[in-house]
């Protein structure tokens, strides 16, 4: 049975991993990794490319057309997928993704920490302060490993959007924040590599000069994708950059998993997939 791991490093820019995230940049140097550059989808903001990653769909087709709509996504996604198969799901992640996928709005005192649900996520642990630490946030995540054995898991870290909010894209904060999550990493990967998942690690969108991001441009949507399997070659494949909607149907295609019927073709995708 195949496994993932599913990172969102909220707000990375494709610049900024570049420049900062020196581990995933030699794994990808190395060989270890494939790593592409994806183009997100817009608008270029948080809570709609949480539900266009996770599902594959744009933003006018799933309606959560900006951060302020705070309902549950109607649409197929990786969690919904997962759990028709029969694979067990987990999130440690912002309470968004918990209004996305399980209830809105979040309550801290009774959705903080939700564990054997029947919901698209089985077992979560949502934090609700921008600036909870990424350390915290991937402690989190290895709790939702060590205790749940999760199929799929998604890792969803703030503190690189935080610190670009506060003190601007590109400023040495934002570049701090990266470097520290790359450092989470660093330890993590290995450690879910020896464990049989596999890994992809990406961004929603990124962030420009007046510490803002929604826009269409570069700055705003340029993100980095890295991924860790023995099903795809490794590699640097940055020269062709690649649709944020075709992260949701490679997801499925790692997992084993039929796209649902709104995903894109993943032969549109160049991923090189062994024996494929
Ligand atoms: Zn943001």
């Amino acid at each position: 049975m195949k496994k993932m791991i599913f990172v969102i490093l909220d707000g990375c820019g494709y610049t900024l991993a570049k420049e900062n995230c020196g581990f995933l940049e030699h794994m990808a140097e190395s060989g270890q990794a494939a790593k592409y550059k994806v183009i997100s989808q817009l608008p270029s903001m948080s809570r709609p490319l949480y539900a266009t990653l996770l599902s594959g769909l744009s933003v006018y087709r799933h309606g959560i057309v900006n951060n302020l709509v705070s309902r549950a996504l109607e649409a197929e996604n990786l969690f919904s997928l997962c759990r028709a198969a029969g694979l067990t799901t987990a999130a440690a992640a912002y309470h968004w993704i918990c209004e996305l996928f399980i209830t809105s709005p979040f309550q801290p005192l009774q959705d903080r920490f939700v564990l054997n649900s029947p919901s698209p996520i089985q077992n979560g642990i949502y934090y609700f302060e921008d600036d909870y630490p990424d350390s915290h946030l991937f402690a989190d995540a290895l709790f939702l490993i060590a205790q749940c054995e999760p199929d799929f898991l998604l890792v969803h870290s703030m503190n690189i959007d935080f610190q670009g909010h506060q003190h601007r894209g590109g400023s040495r904060e934002q570049a701090v924040a990266a470097m520290k999550a790359d450092l989470l990493l660093s330890a993590a990967v290995p450690q879910w590599l020896a464990q049989g998942y596999q890994v992809v690690i990406t961004a929603d969108h990124g962030m420009n000069e007046n510490g803002l991001h929604g826009g269409n441009t570069p700055a705003q949507r340029e993100v980095p994708l890295y991924l860790f399997s023995p099903q795809a070659a490794m590699g640097i494949y940055e020269e062709r950059p690649v649709d944020q909607l075709l992260v949701a149907p490679l997801l499925c295609r790692l997992l084993d998993l039929l796209p649902a019927a709104g995903m894109q073709d993943i032969t549109a995708l160049e991923v090189v997939f062994h024996g494929a």
